[in-house]
């Protein structure tokens, strides 16, 4: 199971969180079939996401989005306070050779372009209030960086951030993650300036994350390795996953909001509909007779 963990040091100046999202990374790949280098963007932004999310309350929403002009055409992650992640790519199949340092080339699918960070509440049971966006240009396409840019540009936190998707290639062609899992230490105002100075040696100092994470570390275990001496408190430690809330009954509440006319011809011609959810690549079908069975619900609150 994917775990994230909350934790602060010298006395809350510095706030860090880290995240196990080995499985998490792999469910989303397997569901949206994507390519090798796609998994590693698309795995590294859900990991961003669920670790920008830590902490946020019942209710709120936190949705990245990565608008950008390189093969990938954007990517969109949303999380939410129960540790839950969800979140695709509009070309699963983008893919680049491996770059120079013989990693996969994310930069090289993601291009130019711009990060989104949107914090809504209470969205779900219509309690709509005004979100909250904030948004940098790419300033590395590599993400992790991106995320960093973001937070000490919009937010005025200045943060290490490490996002990592370690793959190994299967005879098949499809991409087996073996680790994957990220980091976040910020430095709050008021940080005293020593610690600040410790705490970046150390960071600076921290093993590939994707390493720790394959020989089993645990995000108390990266917070370590990340603080070094400088000693922390854990605030919480939780669950996440890749998890999608829609179901057969938001798809037909959904063909039921379609003009009637469409709908008649989609029983006439189709005999039936089917809905596929942008971010879990889920499938709904609605047979022949539960359209025919909408279309009359739809006709009689017309009439
Ligand atoms: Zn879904």
């Amino acid at each position: 199971m994917d775990t994230l963990a909350r934790a602060t040091a010298a006395d809350g100046a510095i706030r860090c969180m880290a995240a196990v999202t080995t499985n998490t990374v792999a469910e989303a790949a397997k569901r949206h079939g994507v390519s090798h280098t796609v998994t590693a963007a698309l795995g590294r932004t859900l990991t961003g996401a669920l670790l920008l999310g830590a902490g946020l309350k019942e209710l709120d929403r936190l949705t990245v989005q990565i608008v950008c002009d390189g093969p990938l055409g954007g990517i969109t992650a949303e999380a939410n306070a129960r540790g839950e992640v969800r979140g695709y790519v509009r070309n699963p199949e983008a893919d680049a050779p491996l770059n120079a340092q013989d990693k996969f080339d994310v930069r090289g699918i993601v291009g130019e372009g711009m990060l989104y960070v949107t914090h809504e509440s209470g969205y779900d049971i219509g309690l709509y209030r005004e979100p909250y966006r904030g948004s940098v240009p790419l300033v590395s396409g590599e993400i992790g960086e991106d995320f960093a840019y973001y937070l000490a540009k919009s937010e005025q936190i200045p943060s290490a951030v490490m996002l990592g998707v370690l793959m190994r290639a299967r005879e098949t062609g499809e991409a087996l993650v073996e680790a994957a899992g990220g980091l976040i230490v910020q430095v709050m105002p008021g940080a005293d300036s020593k610690m600040v100075a410790a705490v970046e040696s150390s960071v600076e100092r921290t093993p590939h994350i994707t390493k720790l994470i394959r020989e089993g570390a645990r995000p108390v275990d990266m917070l370590r390795a990340a603080l070094g001496d400088v000693p922390f408190e854990m605030l919480e430690e939780c669950p996440v996953g890749f998890a999608c809330s829609c179901s057969y009954k938001r798809a037909q509440s959904l063909i039921s909001s379609i003009d009637p006319t469409e709908l008649e011809s989609m029983l006439r011609e189709d005999k039936g509909a089917a809905m596929t959810c942008h971010f879990c690549n889920e499938t709904y079908r609605i047979d022949e007779s539960s359209l025919a069975g909408i279309l009359e619900t739809v006709n009689a609150v017309k009439r």
